[in-house]
């Protein structure tokens, strides 16, 4: 019998079938341009518990979520997140099942997360300079997360390294990893570097446009643009590196943005989902999954509800006065 899965639609013609869900908003790194040093954390009893992400993912699906991504924070310094990943897989088999890390937590657990389904992980990565690493995150944990890319690789999974581009921090480094990408078969992406809720560290000086970084990496090596019929490529544009193993690209939000095509939506580690990164309007869905009498037929209806009524983030960052595009920290949301 075939199930009958109804589709989230957006008055934009877009349709969302990728979700990205925060597990927590707790990390053990403080990057600048994410979370302030005394950052406070969700109290625990605010944030889902993993049955309840479990029953959002099991729904999603029948509203034609076919990838859902796990986020933070950091999700690995959650207790019980490696179970919690094989229960995913476990009852969702079919899923396209990711998960973004910081990787510095990653390297022992590699065996189980591999059992566990995950097909792909992003690990962040902005510098592969230890020192600088320590000045950016706040910790002295570079070794741990190259080794913890290594080791995914040895596991046999996919690895695409996010790099966040800073001029005038990082954009120094952009024939190593270079280097990097062609002696392993990594992505490596370069975001550009978005005014997110309170980020005192954004200013337009250190924006790395797109179109510079492909400009300057043209100079390190020859590259070879990926078609986009190659699939799996979402909003990054990649580029094969003339004999190398793996690959580079960017991702524009700021100078080139994708929010035309567009298919994702995201729920908050409190159960709060939101359309559009950039837009700060949130539905809860907490209450209803746990109000004794609404179905999860209501919770349903909501995320359709609020489907329709996505935003084009663009619009939103055009329109901003100045300063950032919406109030939440990108650790709060979950990338
Ligand atoms: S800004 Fe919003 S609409 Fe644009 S790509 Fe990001 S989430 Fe999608």
């Amino acid at each position: 019998m075939t199930r009958n899965v109804l589709q989230i639609r957006d008055g934009h013609g877009r349709r969302a079938s990728y979700m990205r869900i925060s597990v927590t908003d707790r990390c053990n790194l403080r990057c600048r341009y994410c979370m302030p040093r005394e950052a406070e954390f969700i109290p625990h009893d605010k944030i889902l518990s993993y049955e309840e992400i479990e029953q959002l993912i099991a729904l999603s699906s029948d509203l034609g979520i076919t990838k859902v991504r796990l986020t933070g924070g950091e999700p690995f310094v959650r207790r019980g997140f490696t179970d919690f990943l094989k229960r995913v897989h476990g009852n969702n088999p079919g899923l396209d099942l990711r998960v973004t890390t910081n990787g510095t937590l990653l390297r022992p657990l590699l065996d189980e997360v591999a059992a566990a389904g995950v097909q792909v992980l992003n690990i962040s990565l902005d510098t592969l300079y230890p020192g600088r690493f320590q000045a950016l995150t706040g910790l002295d944990a570079h070794a741990e997360v190259v080794g913890a890319i290594d080791g995914a690789l040895a596991h046999g999974l996919r690895v695409k390294v996010n790099v966040v581009g800073l001029r005038g921090v990082n954009d120094d480094e952009l024939g190593s990893f270079i280097r990097f990408a062609s002696e392993r078969p990594v992505d490596v992406r370069f975001i550009e570097f978005m005014p997110m809720g309170g980020c005192v560290a954004w200013s337009p000086e250190k924006l790395w446009p797109a179109e510079d970084i492909i400009e300057e990496a043209g100079h390190h090596a020859d590259l070879e643009a990926v078609a986009r019929s190659e699939g799996d490529q979402g909003p990054v544009r990649l580029f094969r590196l003339a004999g190398g193993l793996g690959r580079i690209g960017v991702i524009s939000p700021m100078s080139n943005h994708f929010c035309g095509s567009c298919n994702r939506l995201r729920i908050t580690s409190t159960g709060k989902l939101r359309t559009c990164l950039y837009s700060d309007r949130e539905y809860r869905l907490r209450p209803i999954l746990a109000h004794p009498r609404l179905s999860i037929e209501a919770v349903k209806q909501v995320i359709l509800r609020a489907g329709r009524h996505k935003p084009l983030g663009y619009d939103i960052l055009n329109h901003r006065l100045g300063g950032a595009v919406c109030s939440t920290h990108m650790s709060a949301i979950g990338g």
